[in-house]
């Protein structure tokens, strides 16, 4: 039928390099810890519905996202697993979402008073984890400049009648990092506010803290929850962590719209910034920063034709870019384009275009647009 082929360009996210990052992620924890897979912002690009059913099916018990209308897509597609919204949640949207197995995140008081009374009127309950902000300077109470004011809030936000407490999290701000010495010092005064509601018998009953780095470098951040999400597509979170036993999961692929033999002084591209200085083949490659791929790859990037690196010759456009394939013999049109992953031998990882772009591999994948629709192998 009319669209039943593959589209040119397309991202390939291979599921079980997801299946082998959680169960990797999982073995980095003691049995008592459960793994919550971080599938926000379309699992970073990979497709949030294929990414959180292969996780739960290789041993995550939890989902994590970060607004409420990713945690709906997630049950519309029938997925029973808890979810948990981290960002704040507007109080008639969190209790439309109770009975659906979706916690939100409470900030404070104010927004946890919200929530209760819109509960209370639906007479209903709304099941909730408090974020504290140990160092991240985002969200969450704030035990840093107030302990005692934190620990009243608590209570009071306990005490709320359509409010169930189910858990307590922080999040780290450079558990990535070589340096652990802030991410040991926010642990320190989470556990502080653990022991003093302990001590209270206030603990809630699930406590969480890890991101994929300090699942993988921070055991003691453990506790009954991990929270990775980078790790799981098979991404290293930073330089503090070494990433070579994850597997990455997303390639992109496309195919050459057009070959052109030029000759010296053909100009390519918007403000013809490349001006060619010998007489080569250009390839016009269907992807371009409308799909995500960073318009600041524009002279610098490679991509890979019959295993070769060819470079990105002028701008990256809306919907095309073009690459230098007179090196490579017999390129012919329909020849495959690696943009990014493997070709024979070569690679080109999330990281050399985050590198290029002056941006981070996060921003890579999830940077994806939704253009470009994703096929799964
Ligand atoms: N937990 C929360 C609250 C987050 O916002 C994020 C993402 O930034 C994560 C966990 C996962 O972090 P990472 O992708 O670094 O593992």
């Amino acid at each position: 039928t009319l669209f039943s082929r593959v589209p040119a360009t397309r991202i390939e996210v291979d599921l079980d390099a997801i299946a082998a990052n959680t169960r990797l992620l999982k073995q980095a924890c003691t049995p008592q810890t459960s793994l919550m897979a971080v599938v926000k912002a379309n699992a970073y690009g990979h497709g949030a519905v294929h990414v959180a059913r292969t996780a739960l099916s290789h041993g995550a018990k939890w989902l994590g996202v970060a607004r409420m209308a990713e945690a709906v897509q997630l049950k519309n597609a029938g997925i029973d697993a808890p979810v948990l919204v981290f960002g704040d949640t507007l109080p008639d949207r969190a209790v439309a979402a109770t009975g659906h197995g979706i916690r939100i995140s409470l900030t404070g008081p104010n927004a946890a008073r919200a929530v209760n009374a819109a509960a209370g009127a639906a007479r209903t309950f709304v099941t909730a984890h408090i974020k504290i902000d140990t160092g991240m300077g985002r969200l969450g109470l704030c035990p840093g400049l107030n302990m005692d004011q934190t620990l009243a809030d608590m209570r009071s936000m306990m005490q709320m009648d359509h409010l169930k407490v189910e858990g307590i999290y922080t999040h780290f701000a450079n558990a990535d990092a070589v340096d652990k010495t802030h991410a040991k010092q926010q642990l320190a005064l989470f556990t502080e506010l653990l022991d003093r509601l302990d001590a209270e018998n206030r603990l809630p009953k699930i406590i969480h803290a890890a991101n994929s780095a300090a699942t993988l470098t921070l055991p003691q951040s453990h506790f009954t929850l991990v929270r990775p999400g980078i790790a799981l597509y098979g991404l290293c979170p930073g330089p503090g962590v070494d990433g070579s036993t994850l597997t990455p999961a997303m390639s992109i692929i496309s195919k050459i719209a057009q070959i052109k033999p030029v000759p010296k002084g053909f100009a390519v591209s918007y403000g013809s910034t490349h001006v060619t200085d010998r007489p080569t083949v250009i390839a016009t490659v269907p992807v371009g920063y409308a799909d995500g791929y960073p318009r600041r790859l524009s002279d610098t990037a490679h991509m890979l034709v019959k295993g070769h690196r060819a470079k990105v010759t002028g701008r990256v456009c809306m919907d095309f870019t073009m690459i230098d394939v007179g090196h490579i013999p017999n390129v012919s049109p329909k020849d495959e384009v690696v943009v990014m992953g493997t070709q024979g031998n070569s690679t080109i990882s999330a990281d050399e275009l985050a590198d290029l772009s002056n941006t981070i591999n996060y921003e890579i994948t999830a940077g994806m647009t939704g253009r470009l629709p994703v096929c799964y192998r």
